[in-house]
């Protein structure tokens, strides 16, 4: 039998981790223990998430610790202390009070990684309002689709992602009363300026009684078919961030981190923001964007301890070559973690080589509001394999018939896959902290996530013989293209709002860097010949409306795009032809298993 390749814990020193055995720490852990290790709002008024990562540390004499190293693309920096954070929120807290928005109502932000942003976030907590964070690379098609999804009160945003996003369909956003400002720029009317509404509040602010599942985060992801899914989580969600930030990323006061994640992002909220706040420690925010020379740099300048990055980024490092790498000290890592796509072993391997650690890839979702599965400082890295299920979380592989279906017994119970390397649907035992309450307005669709007491992740895995996960691929057609979830629903939709186009089919082809591109197929109205202009212009219509992370990377053009009887476009025929491969074929393809005979 071949051996599976694997790293070794403990040839990378540093102080013990915080989960120090990962058997042990399974059969110990509690989630009424992680709950215990936070303090709740004083005078038993309930659970906040803003108290835990940012109210409680000034209380408990922690103020002056560096939240926030704010380095922006100009060049400029500005450390933000714990107490500048609270006093900010709590003006962010107060302002939407005097503005009369209601504990419950929707606050979107349209923010790069601004010092702003995090005051609105941990304000719009702090008021019991619900933070819904959207990627400032959207277009304005899937602004309006989520703000209304949303029925969004307040928005905030920059004068200038205002002036080009938001202005030209303002009229449209309903449901929007307010619009703040933050930066330099015109305030056009109907907004306002942050520093007229927020910098003139009061900075002292107490947290209302907050219940653990009160309504906190309201994050937007795709599915296969129609509209974005909003996934809607609770303040009861900081447990998991506190006992991930500390068994996961193995985080520790004193600590300087890194998350490079998007904040539109699920992981940019309770990775970028709240995770390393509850732990105290300080983060370095970039507001730049990627560039190996300075992410470099700033490794080492910062003397960043934990790292949290993403598979594109680190194959766009590799990418780079040594030369950025060169002469750089990169001694005070201890953890380099990565989430949001396959990891490829490989890249593991290169972080060992070239960041001094192997890459730990893990694994979790929009909907799980947490990391579930990952490879933990105590235990050997497998490359290719996204680890084990965190401590306090059950996961299983739910055998599915050829329909997609999960296969039940005669008693009606989810059949699981106990047989190594076999593949099946990663499941998760449903109750977990962050675990999602629910698709906002779409009763069915979160319904259809369970199969008995099972959440259904939508993910196909296997497990080796030793418990250790491998992703195998996703059982339905959304696309992950460098790290974005993409729905294909939402992309043929805006090609069809073009009138050259009848039908749009929309895959991802593999991509060497993103993983994935976005790809569609169109067919073209009688009058419509297809060319190299008509092309470009697609291509340009699709990427107004939706932005560039959404709209598709390449076009053909097809008039016979294959279909379902019943008229429904089969995506995962257009892969295979795009592949040169038989549908059968594609399905070994996607999963690539457990990686048995890596070299080093
Ligand atoms: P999102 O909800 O946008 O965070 O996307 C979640 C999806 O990204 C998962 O369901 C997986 O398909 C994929 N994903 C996340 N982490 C990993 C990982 N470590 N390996 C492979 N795929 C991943």
């Amino acid at each position: 039998m071949s051996t599976i390749r694997q790293i070794e814990p403990d040839v990378h020193g540093g102080p013990p981790p915080n989960l120090v055995d990962y058997d042990e720490g399974r059969e110990r852990f509690s989630w009424e223990q992680a709950r215990a290790t936070l303090d709740g709002l004083p005078g038993g008024r309930g659970l906040n998430i803003a108290h835990e990562a940012v109210v409680r540390h000034v209380e408990h004499g922690r103020g002056d610790v560096v939240a926030l190293r704010w380095r922006g693309r100009d060049g400029t920096a500005r450390d933000i202390t714990y107490r500048e954070l609270d006093e900010e929120s709590g003006r962010f807290a107060n302002a939407l009070a005097a503005l009369g928005v209601e504990p419950g109502d929707v606050v979107v932000t349209l923010l790069g990684r601004v010092p702003q942003l995090y005051a609105t976030v941990i304000g719009t907590l702090r008021h019991r309002a619900v933070l819904s964070p959207l990627l400032s690379v959207f277009g304005p098609e899937p602004i309006r689709q989520r703000i209304d999804l949303a029925a969004a009160r307040v928005l905030v945003t920059t004068p200038s992602l205002y002036r080009r996003r938001i202005a030209p369909m303002r009229d449209e956003l309903s449901s929007l009363r307010h619009v703040i400002l933050v930066g330099e720029g015109d305030v056009p009317a109907g907004a306002v300026a942050w520093d007229a509404v927020v910098g003139a509040a009061e900075p002292v602010h107490r947290i209302p009684p907050t219940r653990p599942d009160d309504l906190a985060l309201l994050h937007f992801t795709s599915g296969t078919t129609g509209l974005p899914k909003g996934a809607m989580h609770v303040h009861e969600a900081v447990v998991a961030h506190g006992a991930t930030g500390s068994m996961v990323l193995d985080l520790r006061p004193g600590d300087v981190y890194w998350c490079t994640a998007d904040p539109g992002w699920v992981t940019g909220t309770s990775y970028g923001i709240v995770a390393p706040l509850v732990h105290g420690v300080t983060s370095v925010i970039d507001e730049g964007d990627f560039e190996a020379g300075r992410w470099y740099e700033l490794l080492e300048r910062e003397r960043v301890d934990v790292w949290y990055t993403a598979p594109t980024a680190v194959r766009m490092l590799m990418k780079a070559g040594p030369e950025p790498r060169a002469g750089r000290d990169l001694s005070a890592l201890r953890l380099v973690a990565s989430v949001g796509e396959p990891l490829h072993p490989e890249a593991v391997l290169w972080g060992e080589e070239v960041l001094g650690l192997p890459i730990r890839d893990n694994w979790w979702q929009t909907e799980t509001g947490g990391i579930m599965v990952a490879n933990y400082r105590c235990l050997p890295v497998r490359p290719g394999s996204m680890g084990r299920p965190l401590p306090g979380i059950e996961a299983v592989l739910l055998a599915r018939d050829e329909h997609g279906e999960v296969v039940l017994d005669a008693a009606g119970e989810p059949v699981t896959v106990t047989e190594p390397d076999r593949e099946g649907e990663l499941a998760l035992r449903a109750g977990w902290p962050s675990m999602f309450r629910g698709y906002l307005g779409q009763p069915e669709r979160y319904a259809r996530c369970f199969a008995g007491p099972w959440y259904r992740t939508g993910d196909l895995a296997r497990r080796d013989a030793d418990g250790w996960f491998w992703f195998a691929g996703r059982a339905d057609d959304v696309i992950k293209s460098a790290g974005h979830l993409i729905g294909p629903t939402e992309v043929e939709q805006a090609l069809l709002a073009h009138p050259a186009v009848t039908d749009a089919g929309v895959i991802g082809v593999p991509d060497p860097v993103a993983g994935e591109v976005v790809k569609a197929f169109v067919s073209l109205a009688a009058g419509f010949e297809p060319s190299d202009e008509l092309r470009l212009e697609l291509i340009g219509f699709a990427r107004t409306r939706l932005g560039p992370a959404v709209a598709p990377r390449a076009l053909a053009f097809d008039q016979h795009l294959p279909t379902t009887r019943s008229g429904k476009i089969m995506r995962r025929v257009l892969k295979a032809r795009e592949l040169g491969l038989s549908e059968g074929d594609l399905s070994t393809l996607e999963s690539g298993g457990p990686d048995q005979e890596v070299a080093r």
